[in-house]
């Protein structure tokens, strides 16, 4: 038995399932978890000793790659200055500044500790200020594990949304509505029905928790006018694309302006980080100035600033980084569509710059269902070939591939060659 399955067994009997996220867990491709004891660069190292090739990134933080020292150092003074203080610091003003200045939508901002907190927090404020109840989100979306965001929408558009989770009351969820991602009309259908208790549409402006589907031309443009039409805010779930597309992130990427943003991930460097923020007039509505209540013992933590402020300084004072970094992962991902073109199996490769995703079917994949006609047990087994070869993936279909700053041509190109091997053999 290796380190990492006698862990695993150890853990199975203490924390549920063996892990404290479920995405961390491999059932899904029939395996184990890795257990990870450090990484470097682009690579992780779990407990076996192993070496991989790191496409996950802790899901999506590390754009700079494992161990940058310009973040580590940051981190750790701030550490010998102390942990926490519960109090207002310097470096809140300074990560506030930051993000204000890197995304011109966002005039006001506030630091949380999760995606899920950002997105929770962004939602109560879109309905403070409209005073309506309802949102709308999209199947296939994820916005954390709050009660009312957990709604897959199996049920299709204009129909009250149905809990994804036991535990969730169907009161929490009756006010989420769901329209299908890439589909204006769906959204109209539900303006048009009840357009005056909309308080928010809530989009990932490009969906990395179905896999990778970019906004097709017109999509969030039109969701921008329809939320503008009925007095609607529009937020954007930045919490994978902020800081990753570009400097300001995909609205900057697609030239869409939302009233709010959530950001979460690349925001904390690797710390435990989220923030949400947008137009003054709404953001002034959050306590203490305004009457919509939200707090947090650790948010804005001194030593999660540190990391978070090193991280997006060097990405704002870089612009060429993400031409060089997107420019490589561009070329990596049709590396993997021409692959499969070669082996004759079918395929879908989507990608927005340093994200992708790899679908085993004929099919465009555009939204949830499209998403769903990907070959899962296809996928299964390649993704175990991989992790034997040293290529750490995300073990399951509906996660992105995450390129970072630290996965050189050379690593890119050793990784083609594995895939090549890989596909081959279980394409079979
Ligand atoms: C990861 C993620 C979240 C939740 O963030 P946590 O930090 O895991 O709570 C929310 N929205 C999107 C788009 C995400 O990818």
């Amino acid at each position: 038995m290796t380190k990492s399955e006698a862990l695993y067994q150890e853990a199975l009997q203490v924390i549920p399932g063996g892990v404290n996220s479920p995405v961390r867990a491999f059932g899904s491709i029939g395996a184990t978890p890795k257990f990870i004891r450090s990484a470097q660069g682009a690579y992780l190292y779990d407990e076996d000793g192993m070496q991989y090739i790191d496409y996950v990134g802790s899901w999506g933080p590390m754009i700079l790659g494992h161990g940058r020292q310009e973040v580590l150092e940051q981190a750790i003074s701030a550490c010998r200055r102390g942990l926490s203080f519960g109090a207002a610091t310097a470096a809140e003003v300074e990560m506030a500044e930051l993000v204000c200045g890197m995304v011109p939508s966002v005039e006001m901002v506030r630091m949380v500790n999760s995606g899920t907190e950002a997105v929770m927090s962004a939602i109560r404020v879109a309905r403070g200020y409209t005073g309506r109840n309802k949102i709308i989100k999209f199947s296939g979306c994820y916005h954390g594990h709050s009660d009312g965001l957990l709604v897959k929408a199996g049920s299709g558009a204009m129909t009250a949304g149905v809990p994804d989770s036991l535990g969730v009351p169907s009161g929490c969820t009756q006010d989420t509505l769901s329209a299908a991602y890439n589909d204006l009309e769906s959204v109209e259908g539900i303006f048009r029905m009840c357009g005056e208790e909309i308080a928010a549409v809530v989009v990932e402006p490009v969906a990395a928790n179905m896999g990778v589907v970019p906004p097709v031309p017109g999509f969030l443009e039109g969701l921008r006018s329809l939320c503008s039409a009925y007095g609607a805010l529009l937020v954007f779930d930045e919490v994978i694309t902020g800081f990753r597309l570009g400097a300001d992130g995909a609205q900057g990427y697609y030239h869409v302006a939302p009233d709010l943003t959530a950001f979460g991930k690349i925001i904390g460097g690797g710390m435990p980080v989220g923030a949400y923020g947008g137009r003054r007039e709404v953001m002034e509505l959050v306590a203490p100035l305004g009457g919509v209540y939200q707090a947090g013992t650790l948010s804005g933590n001194p030593v999660a600033m540190a990391a978070g402020i090193a991280q997006l300084t060097a990405l704002k004072a870089h612009p060429e980084w993400y031409q060089q970094l997107n420019g490589q992962a561009e070329r990596f991902f049709q590396g993997i569509g021409a692959i499969l073109q070669k082996l004759g199996l079918p395929y879908q490769v989507n990608y927005v710059g340093s994200l992708g995703c790899l679908y085993f079917t004929g099919q465009a994949v555009t939204d949830y269902e499209s998403a769903k006609s990907s070959d899962t047990g296809l996928f299964a087994r390649y993704c175990r070939e991989m992790m034997e070869r040293g290529i750490y993936l995300a073990p399951s279909q509906f996660e992105a591939i995450f390129v970072s700053m630290a996965h050189t041509e050379e690593i890119l190109g050793r990784t083609l060659e594995l895939m090549e091997k890989c596909l081959g053999a279980c394409g079979q």
